[in-house]
């Protein structure tokens, strides 16, 4: 079936368009597949292949300089799981949309193990503040029991939403997540210069490690996932419903109207009668379009 692997390091690389042109022959070589992004700030990256080709590109970067000591993590999957290679150079890793030369790692919050992540979440109960750093289509389907949920659809808005809630985080202890912890080490110490909470935690390697030492945890739902898996089941709570019908429902379709390939949830039977649309309206305008594609024939 193959692998994919996801991982990141904040490390400064002084030349990362230089980089780029590196990578992209490593991976090209080794017919790679997925996303990387560059920034002087650090790597990004979630990669489809073969077994081997991903244990080479490992071994690869291993033996270079910058990316020793990376927490790799490996899902099934392969090459078909990406639409092709792209890598680009940026600002950020992540688009957090502040200065990386503002907030950096250096004010990174607390890393815990999964471990400890359990403990304190079952010790400390009503005075943890627990912060989910995703995306609302993310934290739908899946989720941290009692996290505060912040109504954003990129993570470019987190910083204005924190800004509008400092209060609730005054002399707390917070402990933020996301799925594999990219976007924690940047989000935590934006939190932590901000100097009201009493400690910032984040998970050491995000949801997806704390999932694998407690599949039945804290941690409800299916944990979303940006490649082909869409989203994988962590547990059997369902904590969405079906846009059109309401039953219970955590599958995510795109529109088959290319005009608006929204992303949402609805049930299998909604989307049979539908035909992979989003709603009836958008089902309609589906088949008024193969009526008149239709028409000069049935002129005949
Ligand atoms: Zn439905
Ligand atoms: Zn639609």
């Amino acid at each position: 079936m193959g692998t994919i692997l996801l991982f990141y390091k904040y490390v400064h690389i002084e030349n990362p368009e230089a980089m780029r042109k590196w990578q992209r022959g490593l991976c090209e070589s080794l017919h790679l597949t997925g996303r990387i992004i560059l920034a002087h700030e650090g790597i990004n990256a979630t990669l489809g292949g073969t077994d081997e080709q991903i244990a080479t590109y490992v071994q690869t970067m291993e033996k270079h300089g910058l990316f020793g000591g990376i927490d790799w993590k490996y899902a099934q999957g392969g090459a078909q799981a990406f639409p092709k290679l792209k890598i680009s150079v940026k600002e950020e890793i992540v688009r957090l949309g502040v200065d990386p030369n503002q907030v950096t790692v250096a004010d990174t919050g607390v890393h815990l193990t999964p471990e400890q992540v359990h403990e304190l979440i079952r010790t400390k109960g009503k005075d943890l503040v627990i912060l989910d750093t995703r995306n609302d289509y993310e934290y739908a389907v899946g989720k941290f029991e009692g996290a505060e949920l912040p109504p954003i659809k990129t993570f470019r808005e987190f910083p204005a939403y924190v800004d509008q809630q400092l209060e609730k985080y005054k002399d707390k202890e917070v402990l933020m997540y996301c799925t594999g912890g990219v976007r924690c080490e940047r989000a935590t110490a934006y939190l932590v210069q901000k100097e009201v909470a009493k400690t910032v935690y984040q998970i050491e390697g995000g949801i997806q490690r704390y999932i694998e030492k407690f599949p039945n945890g804290y941690f409800r739902g299916k944990n979303y996932v940006f490649d082909a898996r869409v989203a994988i089941r962590v547990n059997d709570d369902i904590l969405a419903n079906c846009t059109q019908c309401q039953t219970p429902c955590d599958d995510y379709i795109n529109c088959t109207n290319v005009l608006c390939n929204k992303h949402v949830i609805v049930c299998s039977s909604c989307s049979v009668s539908l035909e992979n649309a989003c709603s009836p309206e958008c089902h309609n305008l589906i088949l008024s379009k193969q009526t008149k594609a239709r028409a000069p024939f049935a002129k005949l």
